[in-house]
């Protein structure tokens, strides 16, 4: 089911989207090389708790994952780029680091990504960040109200293509609203003009993420939970939590 927020309700979602960009912010700020995964967890947890707000991870269990999540946040790190459970990894110089984050703050949800390298980069895996980042930027851009999903999906497509990248379309964007994950999906490639029609008040997460060189997942089994690229290669992932209003879109997951 799709539901639609009253502009009074959108401006209720606006403290989780600030605390959700903020612990983000905060932990890309405090994460260097040699700090533990299970740390950075902790670290979260703690930020959590002093806002009074929770987890929407630690409980989650989908069909697609095994078991309790365990974690209040998602650290994938390399060639893992999607669900990474935290463990007893030491971050490395050159690491490429994804942060996943989702809290509910008074009954609401937002969720948000950042992909970003500890210690010194290596170009390509800034590249990738990059297109990434850009492609969440043109799919903001084109979530317009009176249009319609695919034009999301395209805008992000176009510029994941351009780079040369290859689109994998099981893992995407979603509703977001009272829970973490609600209707529609977003897909990252799609047609312009199909769809689910964008209407003010729609509320949806628009998360873009790429591989270098593949569009294959394999599941790691050390947790049967981190989705990691099939061919080594790494992957980034840029997501905002954005309203759609009369008067365009607006990203809540800001500081
Ligand atoms: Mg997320
Ligand atoms: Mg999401």
């Amino acid at each position: 089911m799709i539901e639609l927020r009253t502009p009074a309700e959108i401006e209720q979602m606006r403290p989780v989207g600030r605390f959700v960009a903020e612990t983000l912010q905060a932990l890309k700020r405090e994460v260097t090389v040699g700090m533990n995964l299970l740390h950075i967890d902790k670290r979260a947890h703690e930020l959590i708790r002093r806002a009074g707000a929770e987890s929407c991870y630690i409980d989650y269990a989908p069909s697609f994952g095994s078991g309790p999540f365990g974690h209040v946040i998602c650290t994938s790190v390399n060639e893992s780029v999607l669900h990474g459970m935290p463990f007893d990894y030491a971050l490395k110089d050159g690491d490429l680091l994804t942060l996943d984050f989702a809290v509910s703050l008074n009954g609401w949800v937002a969720d948000s990504a950042i992909s970003f390298v500890v210690g010194t980069p290596r170009a390509e895996d800034l590249a990738l960040i990059d297109t990434t980042e850009r492609a969440l930027a043109a799919g903001i851009a084109a979530a317009q109200p009176g249009g319609k999903v695919g034009d999301i999906s395209a805008a992000i497509a176009k510029v994941a293509r351009a780079d040369g990248l290859k689109i994998n379309t099981d893992f995407g964007g979603h509703g977001v609203g009272r829970t973490m994950h609600g209707d529609p999906h977003i897909p990252n490639a799609g047609r312009a003009g199909r769809g689910f029609p964008l209407k003010p008040g729609l509320v949806i997460a628009i998360e873009p993420w790429f591989l270098q060189s593949t569009d294959e997942l394999i599941t790691e089994q050390r947790d049967g939970w981190t989705l990691s690229s099939a061919d080594g290669s790494r992957g980034a992932h840029s997501e905002h939590t954005i309203a759609i209003t009369e008067d365009g879109p607006i990203i809540l997951t800001q500081a």
